[in-house]
């Protein structure tokens, strides 16, 4: 399964006013991954080959069940289920039961969705560094972000040296806008803790109102 690498939503979700327009980014490449996966043509043989050795995660097989096509759905699942049958043949010590239930928790480590998802996020990574030695225009939106959640943050960090001769000057548009950024959902935070004070209960709460799920989109990325 391809996935085509669009700058344009590259450059649309620097724009969006978010915590990280990494997550938003991400949030569309799964989408079309879920929408392929509840289509026919996932069940095309590399796909179902890849189906049947690594499943889908708890989380991905909750997103593709929520979706309209449950007959994709349970062929796949039908495809993963006889794939792990070894699982339940005797076990006849507790030695080989502990070895069981490692290769029983491995059964469930991957994720034919998440490992899709990785690859095509890591190449808009090294795009972003690239777009950013390449675009005057980009290098604007880029430097005018709000920043980025942690786990992304780490990433962009990883893939700055695809920046080329640029990778410096990304480096530092990078941790001062990250630095910045934090000062400034930091100042978001103070205000909603002020104004959650009994005695400032009447004031006008702004942007505070959402400071702290916003914090949470900070640390850890957003999830829904
Ligand atoms: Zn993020
Ligand atoms: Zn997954």
């Amino acid at each position: 399964m391809g996935y085509h690498i669009d700058t344009g939503l590259i450059k649309e979700k620097f724009k969006t006013d978010c915590e990280c327009p990494l997550c938003e980014i991400r949030k569309v490449a799964e989408e079309q991954f879920l929408h392929e996966f509840l289509n026919d043509a996932v069940m095309a043989d590399d796909c179902r080959i890849e189906v049947r050795e690594k499943g889908f995660c708890k989380e991905h097989f909750g997103k593709l069940f929520s979706g309209r096509n449950k007959l994709s759905v349970a062929l796949q699942m039908e495809t993963r289920l006889s794939a792990i049958t070894d699982l339940f043949s005797p076990v006849k010590s507790a030695g080989q039961a502990k070895k069981r239930a490692a290769q029983v928790n491995k059964s469930l480590s991957r994720c034919v969705i998440c490992d899709l998802l990785d690859d095509s996020m890591e190449k808009y990574y090294k795009t972003i560094a690239q777009l950013f030695a390449r675009e005057k225009e980009f290098f604007n939106s880029f430097y005018n972000c709000k920043g980025f959640c942690l786990p992304h943050y780490a990433k962009l960090l990883e893939y700055s040296s695809c920046a080329g001769i640029m990778t410096k000057e990304y480096l530092k548009a990078l941790t001062d806008v990250q630095s910045r950024e934090t000062a400034r959902l930091n100042g978001e935070l103070k205000a909603f803790c002020v104004k959650h004070d009994y005695r400032n209960a009447n004031a006008p709460l702004g942007n505070a109102e959402t400071a702290l799920p916003r914090t949470g989109e900070k640390f850890y990325g957003k999830n829904d």
